[in-house]
């Protein structure tokens, strides 16, 4: 049967089966590469065969997924419980924020790392290790390629054969550093463009799959290169991780996006330090700052997966002689400060169409609760008329179009966090269903909103 080809663009992704001049998509012209139709590739839990006939469940669970275990408890944690023989996972973050120290940090006596680098110099990687690794350095072998077909031809080498770098007891694991480095013999287009990067991406799947081999892709977001980057390969992996940082702190954040073997939405919280990354147990004190007492920072309490995590909220709202003010948001969607801004202009007439507004979550934390909203407001309005909010207060609650103060889930894990921490005044929406938590924590004084502009008044009612 003769191999079916499609036309793929170079930028954008957009495939077709006809040879296409300029990109119906992104509107470049000759961008258009001849690549092979992509085979669906069977994934870790597909059976290897079709069964002979139904099979009961039980049955079925007699072979539950096997993973190993990596030195970061938090990093288990966010991959679904460790690691699965197999599966891929794409790791995507901005240069330099650390997803090559961090996979570096997890070869050790279990586990031995197979390190394709485009980027660095084995000594570069060396160097780096010996820093973090605690001089355990025997389990990573480092390949230097950019190229695909050679370098997995010296990986079945050592997978196969006789080969000694895997002592028995010991998972391999396969790192590719980066995916915007790699390039396949099989399509003639440039490194890092869309066509390479899903070429390359399929190959590793299908490799994984076959070999057992649990393979790490690395690959770097630009904002120059985000369309041709990660995205459109994510759903050719099993796993997505984000791993975030901010320059200013030492914090890094690993996030789960898509997990075929488990829950979504986990992190994990490291720090970089001269040992490179360390895992931080206790991650919720180190995104906010209870000295600090300026206006437009209002802390929250915010639910990552199952964790409670409290954060900084900072507002700078600035008058401004622009017809179009300037809003813009750092770890939290731009809408929901957009959405924010209209309900305090609306509600309560605040002229906020005159003013820039800057929004950021301390610590580089991304944020999708729709608890947040509250405090947005509470900080934006806390900036708008420099007044400052009472120190050890918190703030938690969904606010709606009519400016009411909405009820968000798992109040009780929220409260209990803020207590813990010794926060003594928290606002949160009126609900019957928090009466319950209340009455334990009889040193924390709640006030209860339904309405943010009676809310604001309250909160900075007399205050400076
Ligand atoms: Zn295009």
């Amino acid at each position: 049967m003769k191999e079916k080809t499609i036309f793929v663009c170079d930028i954008c992704g957009y495939d077709n089966l006809k040879w296409f001049g300029q990109c119906p998509q992104c509107k470049n012209w000759n961008t258009a590469k001849e690549v092979r139709q992509m085979k669906r590739v069977k994934s870790a839990s597909d059976n290897q065969r079709d069964d002979d006939t139904f099979e009961a469940l039980f049955a079925k669970r007699e072979e539950p997924l096997i993973r190993f275990m990596t030195r970061f408890d938090s990093f288990n944690r966010v991959l679904g419980g460790g690691i699965v023989p197999g599966s891929v996972s794409l790791i995507g973050g901005d240069p330099g924020v650390g997803k090559s120290t961090l996979l570096t940090q997890i070869a050790d006596r279990d586990i031995t790392v197979f390190y394709w680098s485009g980027e660095e110099s084995a000594e570069q990687i060396l160097l780096r290790a010996q820093r973090t690794n605690d001089g355990s350095l025997d389990r990573l072998f480092v390949y230097n390629t950019n190229r695909l077909e050679l370098a997995l031809e010296k990986l079945s080498e050592e997978m196969t054969g006789s080969s000694t770098k895997i002592p028995s007891g010991s998972h391999p694991l396969l790192i590719v550093d980066s995916i915007q480095t790699m390039r396949s013999d099989e399509v003639d287009a440039l490194p890092g463009g869309v066509v390479q990067i899903r070429e390359c991406t399929a190959a590793l799947v299908a490799y994984a799959k076959q070999h057992r081999l649990p393979v790490f892709i690395v690959a770097h977001i630009t904002k120059y290169g985000q369309i041709a980057g990660p995205k459109l390969i994510e759903h050719l992996v099993d796993i997505v991780l984000y791993f975030d940082g901010d320059a200013d702190r030492d914090l890094r954040v690993l996030r789960s996006i898509k997990n075929r073997f488990g829950p979504t939405n986990e992190i994990g919280v490291f720090e970089m330090g001269e040992k490179g990354l360390q895992e931080i147990s206790d991650p919720s004190e180190r995104f906010y700052d209870a000295s600090a007492n300026d206006s437009g920072n209002a802390i929250s309490v915010v639910l990552e997966g199952n964790t409670p995590f409290v954060v900084e909220v900072q507002a700078l709202a600035v008058s401004t002689h622009f017809s179009s003010p300037r809003r813009l948001s750092k770890g939290v969607d731009q809408e929901r400060l957009n959405l924010m801004a209209a309900v305090l202009s609306k509600r309560l007439n605040l002229p906020i169409e005159n003013h820039d507004l800057y929004l950021n979550l301390l610590g580089g934390l991304k944020c999708n609760d729709p608890g947040i909203e509250f405090p947005i407001a509470v900080a934006i309005y806390s900036s708008f008329f420099d007044k400052t909010i009472p120190p050890k207060t918190a703030f938690f609650g969904e606010v709606g179009l009519d400016g009411k103060i909405r009820g968000v889930s798992f109040s009780e894990k929220r409260i209990t966090e803020l207590a813990r921490l010794g926060f003594r005044r928290i606002y949160l929406p009126k609900s019957k269903a928090n009466a319950g938590v209340i009455k334990k924590y009889g040193d924390v004084s709640f006030i209860e909103c339904t309405y943010l502009k009676e809310a604001l008044t309250q909160i900075f009612d007399g205050r400076s």
